[in-house]
């Protein structure tokens, strides 16, 4: 399976990619998680990839082609990936069409914007691994540590409300073009975001089934 997940920031995305990873055993590409690690290196990618990242922008077109190509090319994506964060924008997509990495499905996730907009307040995220938490939705089992590697959670830098906002207009901007294209394609799966975590990965797997 190659798989691409669309949804807006906070609608569980990376939570749901990291449950279908299991199912299908493949892994998840993360952009988020790669420039994230990148900042907290301080790598030239980090460097050049934060300022526009905590303004709720995207990364540059080019940057993200080049990087996700070389990744997707890897030893480990062979029997198939979930993609998480890439494409986001249509120049990406094409950029992809035009690769030779073929897409199976689609699959957007939606969620209203207001009920984003109050999990994102609440997120928290592990700075070792990358998994994701929440003060009242999905807490860890410790106080503050990563249930998988013990590591701190802490509040994303992008997370915070004037950023948030930013994010959801990006997405309805740059990223809802995308779900036409794929659409028109007959690549789009679409599935509705519960409240329950597991009630939204049984309508993820309902509509791949076909
Ligand atoms: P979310 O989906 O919750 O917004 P991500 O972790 O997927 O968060 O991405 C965080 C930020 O990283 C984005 O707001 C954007 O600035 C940058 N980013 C991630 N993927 C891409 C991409 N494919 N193209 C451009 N920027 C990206
Ligand atoms: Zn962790």
């Amino acid at each position: 399976m190659r798989l691409i997940l669309l949804a807006a920031p906070g609608a569980g995305k990376g939570t749901q990619a990291e449950k279908l990873s299991e199912h299908y055993e493949i892994p998840t590409i993360s952009t988020g998680v790669i420039l994230r690690t990148n900042i907290k290196e301080e790598t030239e990618l980090g460097k050049l990839a934060s300022q526009y990242i905590n303004d709720g922008k995207l990364v540059p077109d080019e940057v993200m082609i080049e990087l996700m190509e070389k990744r997707l090319g890897e030893p480990d994506c062979k029997n198939g990936f979930i993609l998480d964060g890439f494409p986001r924008t249509i120049a990406q997509a094409e950029a992809l069409d035009n690769s030779d990495i073929d897409i199976d499905k689609v699959l957007s996730i939606e969620v209203p914007d207001e009920k984003i907009i109050a999990r994102l307040s609440g997120r928290l995220e592990c700075g070792k691994c990358g998994t994701t938490y929440h003060k009242e939705y999905r807490k860890p089992q410790v106080d503050g540590k990563c249930d998988k590697c013990g590591g701190d959670l802490n509040v994303r830098e992008d997370d915070k409300p004037e950023t948030v906002k930013n994010r959801l207009n990006t997405y309805h901007q740059q990223t809802e073009p995308l779900l036409d294209y794929y659409r028109e394609k007959g690549m789009l799966r679409v599935a509705e975001g519960q409240e329950e975590i597991a009630d939204t990965t049984a309508e993820v797997l309902k509509a791949l089934e076909d």
